[in-house]
């Protein structure tokens, strides 16, 4: 099918699919959660092949998508018309679904990212229409045979396997009602500069840089272990991975060789073995840009904690610097398996590091004192903020960014809210 007929095909489900009540969609949703239960394993191997991650992790994302998928076919409707008291004999919100919705998806996690803004958006009525990421057309290409081996009607999700010069137009195309984009703040900006163009509604998931602060009363020996798992799993390419950790000084001398004894617990292996933790970055441009990066850093006056060793196209040994405030570095995103230390003397300090970038998606903070949580809960500016543990997105909770992280909630009943039209209904 060629790309009008795939858009003409979606508007045509999407005039059935919204008339269809929310309980017996999420009777599909149920089977679509047994589905990737069932083939885990091959789903993680394809996910593995495309952008090298470590298979376990690959298998753990595909779990983590058929839990999300299981929230959402439990969820309360809360779409249902709801009635508001006011003089007039009929007042109610209603919640219409808005159409065709384009999903703009990165290679990070092939499989989440893709699915956690597909779930929500078609059980409020809508249909998908997917440009993955262009190593990852293996990957949307399963998930539309997923929807439908689970018994969703042709044209629920398609896959469109285009480059990123064509989103243009697809976004233009008057069938596509609004459009979630996880990537880049570049990719972003431009994608949602089209949809503002074209008076289309927009979600994005951007980068982020996020603090993972140590404070001198946190469980060292758990931070430590939290600090590396949060800075390596996925090889450091997740949006809210620890980017930056904030040591409180007085706790530094403890706190580092317990850190760095985590850190080089992940070493870098074949990504097809199961006890592999830590692997290949997804493509050799984008282990050339952290490299790049890495060296930016140090002439900046960095200093080298561990060395970030590359020892092939795509596999690093993983790097730590000391950065200091001022340095330029802390205005972009490491995407990949390096770490940046910083030290702050007490908790102002630290809260203004941590808040001194440009993103905000998920900060961390560690303490045991509910005070000292109090202050960073209320003043830290990000989407999340994680106490004791390491931010991960959780599909109970609402996941997204402040700042230039992106808009827009995912995850949770309120992503059900993000593409519908809130449709008053008055009169007598
Ligand atoms: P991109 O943001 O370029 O890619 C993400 C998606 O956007 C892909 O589907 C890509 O398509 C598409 N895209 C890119 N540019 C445009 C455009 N102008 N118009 C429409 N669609 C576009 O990420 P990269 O792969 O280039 O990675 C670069 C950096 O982006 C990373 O180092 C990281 O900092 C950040 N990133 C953040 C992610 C997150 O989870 N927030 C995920 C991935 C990357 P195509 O593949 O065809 O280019």
């Amino acid at each position: 099918m060629n790309l009008n007929n795939k858009l003409a095909k979606a508007q045509q489900t999407f005039e059935e699919w919204r008339k269809i009540p929310f309980a017996k969609k999420q009777q599909l949703l149920f089977k679509l959660a047994e589905l990737l239960e069932k083939d885990a394993e091959k789903f993680g191997k394809n996910i593995t092949k495309e952008m090298n991650k470590p298979i376990s992790q690959s298998i753990a994302e595909i779990k983590k998508c058929a839990l999300m998928t299981r929230y959402y076919a439990e969820a309360e409707n809360i779409l249902k018309p709801e009635k508001i008291k006011t003089e007039f004999r009929v007042s109610e919100v209603h919640y219409a679904p808005l159409g065709v919705i384009l999903g703009v998806m990165p290679w990070n996690f092939p499989f989440w990212q893709v699915l956690r803004f597909a779930v929500p958006a078609i059980l409020a009525g809508n249909t998908v229409v997917l440009k993955h990421a262009s190593i990852c057309f293996g990957s949307g290409k399963l998930i539309e045979k997923l929807f439908l081996d689970a018994g969703f009607p042709k044209g629920i999700f398609q896959n469109l396997e285009i480059g990123h010069a064509e989103v243009k137009s697809v976004l233009e195309n008057p069938i596509i009602q609004g459009v979630s984009l996880t990537g880049s703040e570049k990719a972003g900006a431009e994608v949602a500069s089209i949809a503002g163009k074209n008076i289309k509604k927009s979600l994005l998931e951007l980068g982020g840089s996020d603090a993972f602060i140590v404070l001198d009363d946190a469980q060292l020996k758990k931070a430590a272990e939290s600090a590396a798992k949060a800075r390596l799993q996925n090889c450091g390419q997740a949006c809210n991975a620890a980017k930056r950790f904030i040591i409180q000084k007085n706790t530094e001398k403890e706190f580092m060789p317990i850190f760095i004894k985590e850190y080089q617990k992940f070493i870098p292996g074949n990504p097809m073995k199961k006890e592999t933790n830590l692997s290949g970055m997804a493509r050799p441009d984008l282990a050339d840009e952290l490299e790049n990066q890495y060296k930016k850093a140090i002439k900046n006056g960095a200093e080298i904690i561990l060395p970030l060793k590359r020892i092939s196209e795509t596999q690093f040994q993983p790097g730590l610097i000391k950065v200091k405030p001022g340095n330029p570095i802390l205005k972009e995103e490491l995407f990949g398996p390096l770490g940046m230390v910083m030290i702050a003397k007490n908790d102002d300090e630290a809260l203004r590091i941590a808040n001194d970038i440009p993103f905000g998606l998920g900060n961390a903070v560690w303490t045991k004192d509910k005070k000292r949580q109090q202050f960073f809960i209320e003043n830290l500016q990000s989407g999340t903020v994680s106490i004791n543990k390491e931010t991960s997105s959780d599909p109970r909770l609402p996941f997204g960014g402040a700042k230039r992280s992106g808009y827009g909630t995912e995850l949770s009943r309120i992503a059900l809210k993000e593409f519908v039209t809130a449709k008053t209904v008055v009169g007598n």
